[in-house]
């Protein structure tokens, strides 16, 4: 489904992402690891348009996307969620994944129809697949840290994405929080057979629930394989197993 091949991106003369390389399969569970700074968040915002490479390619099914704008890359099939959470705070939690649908059909600048009840079904639809239909009328400012960054996946899913990238999903939560966010990443892949591509601070989880993990270093693929494999890798167990474990 996504292969990066070689992919570069600097920042002046530095190289956050330098010779990356990346494979996702349909219906995996992918994660990316490294050390803070190791150039992870650059990557996703390459392949959300929000970047452009220097070099390398982004091949989204079989087509180039690398240097497309945002919103042409989600209408093929990618969306995500941010590090820091990003969602309108003085909207109900209803009104902002209902803004993700009609946006996804343009349909937010038709100002002379109301716009109250659109998508109704499809907005209370999402917000039940990911647990937050008794709090859809809750100004989203109000919730939880870990409600809000579900709410966030919530709006990511609103555009009918095929890949979806999370950027930190569990950062900041409580332990339970995490574990619910946990079980509703296995349910999104299981029984939407949605493909996600994911970087994670906490390596029990990745661990856990990754079919498949990259490890990144200083910008470059270290290796990617299963748990077992980059496990067993020398590279990687001195460069970033064997430290704090921090991402
Ligand atoms: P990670 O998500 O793995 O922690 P990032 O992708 O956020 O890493 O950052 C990788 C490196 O690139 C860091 O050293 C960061 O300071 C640098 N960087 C990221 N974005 C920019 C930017 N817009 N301008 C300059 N440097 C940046
Ligand atoms: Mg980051």
């Amino acid at each position: 489904m996504l292969s990066v091949e070689s992919v570069v991106k600097s920042f002046g003369g530095f190289k956050a992402v330098d010779e990356a390389n990346l494979r996702v399969n349909a219906g995996e569970i992918v994660a990316v690891i490294g050390p803070n700074g190791a150039g992870k968040t650059t990557l996703f915002h390459l392949l959300t348009g929000h970047l452009t490479p220097d070099s390398g390619r982004i091949l989204f099914k079989g087509k180039e996307i690398g240097g497309l704008s945002p919103h042409v890359i989600c209408r093929r099939g990618i969306t995500r969620s941010f590090q820091v959470v990003n969602i309108f705070p003085r909207l109900s939690v209803f009104e902002n994944v209902q803004i993700a649908v009609l946006s996804r059909e343009r349909k937010t600048f038709r100002i002379f129809s109301p716009v109250e009840g659109m998508a109704e079904e499809e907005v209370h639809r999402t917000l039940r697949s990911v647990g937050l239909f008794d709090q859809r009328d809750v100004e989203s400012d109000l919730l939880s840290h870990g409600d809000k960054k579900v709410l966030e996946i919530a709006v990511a899913l609103s555009g009918n994405p095929e890949l979806l990238i999370l950027d930190e999903p569990t950062a900041g939560m409580a332990p339970e929080e995490t574990e619910r966010c946990i079980r509703l990443i296995r349910k999104l892949s299981r029984e939407s057979g949605l493909t996600i591509l994911f970087c994670e601070h906490d390596i029990a989880l990745v661990f856990e629930i990754a079919n498949r993990i990259m490890v990144m270093v200083r910008g470059a693929t270290v290796v990617q394989g299963s748990g077992e494999e980059v496990r067993r890798n020398s590279e990687v167990r001195s460069a970033y197993l064997g430290e704090s474990g921090e991402c």
